[in-house]
């Protein structure tokens, strides 16, 4: 018998949807400048999968994709977006050869409240404006 639950979400305008099998147990909240400039927020809600757990319909080929040379870790990443509406779905750190991909989780349609981020990364970039409580993100 499995427990295996998949979760739906798209993006803005709908056309790229994706499946993601199970809750992944890394979920974060990450605010580097990279999440910051691509989210145009105070930062990103995240969660890490192996590639195999995630996948992705794009019906009508508006999935493009952003690569980002200049990162911390030194391994270019590869951010999946979409043409039309503009939203970024994913993020594949080439760190991991591209076996794992990070997928944004403010994107879900729904079991959002199943998603909570676990930790915070890149917290010292984050501006001191943003208020993180105890237990909150
Ligand atoms: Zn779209
Ligand atoms: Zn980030």
């Amino acid at each position: 018998m499995s427990s295996e639950k998949t979760y739906t979400g798209s993006c803005l305008c709908g056309s790229i949807k994706f499946e993601l099998k199970n809750v992944s147990e890394s979920r974060m909240t990450c605010y580097c400048i990279d999440c910051r400039k691509g989210s145009g927020h105070l930062g990103q809600i995240l969660a890490m999968y192996m590639k195999d757990d995630i996948s992705i319909t794009d019906e009508d080929s508006n999935m493009r994709e952003w690569i980002v040379s200049s990162t911390q870790s030194g391994y270019p990443k590869r951010k999946l977006f979409c043409s039309k509406c503009g939203c970024t779905i994913a993020t594949i750190p080439m760190k991991y050869n591209g076996q794992k991909l990070i997928v944004r989780t403010s994107l879900l349609d729904s079991d959002f409240e199943k998603f909570v981020p676990k930790k915070r990364i890149f917290e010292p970039v984050k501006a001191d404006f943003v208020g993180c409580a105890e237990g909150t993100f």
